[in-house]
């Protein structure tokens, strides 16, 4: 449609550096194509031109002294893209790769996956090229906290409630929360994956994985089938996928492969969890260390190479563009039956239509890992109403929303002629909602 072609010329136009925003721009405008021409009313109130426009983009100097006593400076970065439908919500991402590019397309990302939660969550999303890899505590204290510093004047649980992503776990939010108190004097749920003790929620750490494989079991029940017996690789070792591999093993599958940045361990007779945890998430270690404990496994080098381990179910849980269309040729001729992401955008475009041209089920991210958010959005909950539920509660109600999720995706996939096109269904269900909100709101922002 030419509508959607000249708004992509013009993002191009404007931020054609900044590949992965296009990327996801494209492929949400891509499956927008019938829902423009059927609600001619949103093309009049240009809402597609202003879905693609982030509401406010913030850029800020970060500096803060390391453990020698050197003066070390990093670039922060918010973008609140979308406040249509509640308080911008997303995660903060610390990692050298980060660039405007990489939080604009995470926050564009972020509206869809929010409203198909079914809460009251705008969409943005933030970090720093700051790498918490190989700095003490000290140092990541100070460098959160002179984050926090900056951030603080443009969020609060109203307008704008950040969260973890890539280098952000529970030991960097409990540094930034600290701050922002400390700042504010306001007690309040402005970040979520606090700690239990701090108006955290149980489950928020696991929910990411766990509604992962919550959202494929349901993906796998519409065709008949199920976990049980099947051979799972889960790329990366951080907080999605080791909750991945917990879930999937609780539901009968084998995780037998797991990555990080520098490569990947295989071990035939299933992962030993305990050990991940212990090396990942105490130790800090990198996953190679795991063959040290278990001669019978093997580490390779390069963590692509772990498409090539023959799986029935793949799950990549590491990073975008992760994924190439010859992993996915692999993963096809080794007989996999689904993928679905806990990453954000870790399938390439070619990858995804070498994967659905197969049939093989595919699950994007933005309906897949909306686990995470979903839960955050349950700890506001909860704060809100200074009330803490119990582990069996969130959980249940975290289940019931990936079924939504998978629901409300896969009827609108069905609505539009393409059933089990999930990428189209969750873009479709996702954005109807925004446009909806942004339309009755009128043009003034
Ligand atoms: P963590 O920092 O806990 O773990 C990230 C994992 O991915 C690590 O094993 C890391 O390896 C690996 N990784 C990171 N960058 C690369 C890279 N460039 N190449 C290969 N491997 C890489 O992050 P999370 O588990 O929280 O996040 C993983 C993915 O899930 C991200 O795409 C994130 O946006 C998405 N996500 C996370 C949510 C959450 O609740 N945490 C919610 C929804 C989505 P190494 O240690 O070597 O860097």
């Amino acid at each position: 449609m030419k509508l959607l072609e000249s708004i992509r010329e013009k993002v191009v136009a404007m931020d054609g550096e900044q590949d992965e925003f296009i990327q996801a721009v494209d492929e949400v405008l891509e499956s927008l194509e019938q829902v423009a021409a059927k609600y001619p009313k949103y093309v009049e109130a240009g809402i597609f031109e202003r879905i693609v426009e982030p509401e406010r983009q913030i850029m800020f100097r970060v500096s803060w002294v390391d453990d020698n006593g050197k003066v070390r400076v990093n670039r922060g970065f918010r973008v609140q893209f979308n406040s249509a439908i509640g308080p911008y919500k997303g995660g903060l991402r610390l990692h050298p790769s980060v660039k405007l590019g990489t939080v604009k397309f995470l926050g564009f990302e972020q509206i869809f996956k929010n409203s198909l939660t079914g809460l009251p969550m705008g969409g943005g999303k933030g970090g720093s090229d700051f790498d918490p890899k190989g700095k003490s505590d000290n140092e990541v204290m100070r460098f959160c906290q002179s984050f926090m510093t900056e951030l603080q004047r443009h969020i609060g649980p109203n307008t704008d409630v950040p969260a973890g992503d890539i280098g952000t776990g529970g030991r960097e939010i409990g540094y930034m929360y600290g701050q922002y108190k400390r700042l504010r004097n306001d007690f309040t749920g402005v970040l979520t994956g606090k700690g239990l003790t701090f108006g955290g929620s149980l489950v928020r750490t696991e929910a990411t994985g766990y509604g992962l494989c919550y959202f494929t079991d349901e993906m796998l029940k519409a065709k008949g089938n199920s976990f049980e017996g099947k051979t799972v690789v889960i790329s990366g070792s951080g907080n999605v996928a080791i909750y991945a591999t917990e879930k999937t093993t609780e539901l009968g599958g084998k995780v037998v492969a797991l990555s990080d940045s520098s490569g990947y361990i295989y071990h035939e007779k299933g992962i030993d969890l305990k050990l991940v945890q212990q090396l990942k998430e105490v130790e800090r270690k990198r996953i190679k260390e795991y063959v040290k404990h278990h001669p019978d496994a093997q580490y390779h080098e390069g963590s692509t190479g772990i498409w090539n381990v023959k799986c029935d179910i793949a799950l990549p849980c590491a990073t975008q563009n992760e994924l190439d269309k010859q992993s996915a040729e692999t993963l096809v001729k080794n007989g996999c039956i689904a993928v679905a992401e806990g990453a954000n955008m870790p399938t390439t475009p070619d990858a995804i239509e070498v994967l659905q041209k197969n049939g093989v089920l595919y699950g994007p991210g933005k309906a897949a890992n909306a686990g995470g958010v979903a839960t955050s959005g349950l700890e506001m909950c909860q704060n809100s109403a200074r009330y803490s539920w119990s582990f069996e509660e969130v959980d249940e109600k975290l289940k019931q929303i990936m079924a939504d999720i998978y629901k409300k995706s896969s009827e609108a996939a069905e609505e539009f002629g393409q059933p089990d096109n999930l990428v189209l269904g969750a873009n479709i269900a996702g954005f109807l909602k925004i446009a909806e909100a942004m339309y009755a709101q009128g043009v003034a922002y």
